[in-house]
């Protein structure tokens, strides 16, 4: 195996022993993005200077005894963290040329806790996507079929756990963005609970849905950066004040005698025959853990694409005001007055996506509409997140699949929005009701596309979440693969 291949726990083993060096993994990361990454563009930056100056740092810190708990490990960034004086796009040309006078919150914390990083994943402009076509620097493609897409909206970090070309990485979730990419490309990804991770410095999409969360190669390594991320920040209004337990302490516990809900709202016509059969069997592991598996009903799942698509544009439409060509980025040249400067630096600024999202939520939100839709999809949403309080009084976990269907061809969505949403189906609630969500890895079609099982928990369970993955992927017995590239 190449050091770039391994998890982070396994690197933490080597590192402790002195066997490796940081400087020797963050190489043998550079030297499979110079192999791969022109096929599949993880990344709008590289930051292959200021890796290797923070490995040897790290490197210093090992021969002095200072090891933290990602001491070394190169990690990669969704492009929607703001890496102060390193350029942070969000996947738009708007932002093309922002410099971030200031780092995340958890950009911070990885940083003291010692990770180094790799680049700026590309993504979906203002992560409105499911696929990563949207991204203005150019779509990233599936390491396992490279005419398909990743997902999205954080595309490229799901690629580069996948394809090795980093060890873990970062992205956000507003409808699914963390989980259904990680299902598309066959790797471990968390959406926490609302407020559990800072959003400070995330630049926002639909701030009542927004989390950031980890991708990494197996579950283990899940638990290892939420112990980073987690935690209440001061300079985050909506991240709550609360005691982070160890998370890895969840890894390898016993679930039996787990009740384990199974919607059956969730388990509708239109789903991909081969998903099914993948979710059967990820249920029958659950069994063979000592899960007992119960039928619920989340009665309102219905609406929930629909709410999402008034809330998630709505806030945007808000959130996006700020891009006008004065404040940040990008200013379109020309003008004659101030509001011509102003149309045309958004015009111009922003693609297709964004401009369909900031009308709908600019519709939703006006004077005479606001009662008849963000008013009415706020009321739904506050049914959606009840039907789960009262689902999680039957049971501690809920199981679903995360997409309904496997990574879909570049270009066969494009056209069609409507198309692209109903890919988060799965997803969205989840993100309504404010919950945490994982996907797991649970087999391949029989074209060798990777699938994902996803568990859901009641707020801040994120504990049950990793016990839960853990047991399964332990007992999954799924075929160790990795794309062939
Ligand atoms: N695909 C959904 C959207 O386009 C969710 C995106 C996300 O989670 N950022 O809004």
């Amino acid at each position: 195996m190449e050091l770039h291949q391994l998890t982070i726990h396994e690197l933490q083993k080597l590192i402790q022993n002195g066997e490796v060096s940081s400087t020797q993994i963050t190489r043998s990361v550079f030297s499979r993005i110079d192999e791969v990454e022109e096929r599949i563009h993880s990344y709008i930056r590289l930051m292959k200077d200021e890796a290797l100056a923070a490995a040897a740092r790290a490197d210093e810190d090992i021969k002095n005894g200072n090891i933290r708990p990602l001491t070394g490990i190169p990690v990669a960034l969704k492009d929607i963290v703001c890496t102060k004086g390193i350029t942070t796009t969000c996947g738009s040309n708007i932002l093309h040329n922002f410099v971030p006078p200031y780092d995340a919150t958890v950009v911070e914390k990885l940083s003291a806790a010692g990770a180094v990083f790799v680049g700026k994943a590309n993504m979906d402009e203002f992560a409105m996507g499911s696929s990563t076509e949207t991204s203005f620097f150019g779509p990233t493609r599936n390491p396992w079929d490279l005419e398909r897409i990743p997902g999205g909206s954080s595309g490229g970090s799901a690629t580069a756990v996948a394809a090795d070309e980093c060890i873990a990485s970062i992205g956000s979730d507003t409808g699914g963005s963390i989980r259904q990419p990680a299902a598309l490309c066959g790797v471990v990804g968390l959406k926490p609970t609302y407020g559990r991770v800072s959003r400070f410095g995330l630049i926002a999409f639909a701030s009542s849905l927004d989390q950031i969360g980890p991708f990494t190669k197996d579950v283990e390594d899940c638990a290892i950066m939420m112990n980073v991320l987690a935690g209440y920040d001061p300079r985050e209004s909506t991240s709550v004040k609360m005691e982070v337990p160890d998370y890895r302490q969840f890894i390898s516990r016993d679930i039996s005698g787990w009740k384990v809900g199974i919607p059956k709202e969730y388990f509708v016509e239109g789903i991909d025959p081969e998903v099914s059969a993948a979710i059967n069997g990820a249920i029958d592991t659950v069994k063979k853990c000592g899960g007992q598996c119960i039928d619920i009903s989340l009665p309102h799942t219905q609406y929930s694409v629909a709410v999402y698509y008034i809330i998630a544009p709505a806030e945007a439409s808000s959130n996006l005001a700020r891009y006008d060509g004065v404040k940040y980025g990008f200013r379109a040249s020309g003008e004659r007055d101030l509001m011509e400067m102003y149309r045309k630096t958004r015009m111009e600024g922003f693609g297709e996506e964004v401009k369909r999202r900031i009308m709908i939520g600019t519709y939703a939100l006006s004077a005479g509409y606001y009662d008849a839709y963000y008013g009415k999809a706020s009321q739904v949403r506050a049914l959606i997140r009840r039907d789960f309080d009262e689902a999680f009084r039957e049971c501690d976990i809920i199981l679903t699949p995360t997409t309904p269907t496997p990574a879909f061809k570049i270009g066969e969505k494009t056209d069609d929005p409507l198309q692209m949403y109903l890919s988060d189906i799965f997803t969205i609630s989840t993100n309504l009701a404010g919950i945490p969500g994982i996907s797991v890895p649970c087999g391949f079609t029989a074209a060798g596309l990777p699938i994902g099982v996803q568990f859901l928990a009641g707020h801040f369970e994120e504990g049950k979440l990793l016990q839960i993955a853990s047991a399964f992927e332990k007992n999954a017995a799924i075929e160790k693969r990795r794309p062939s590239l």
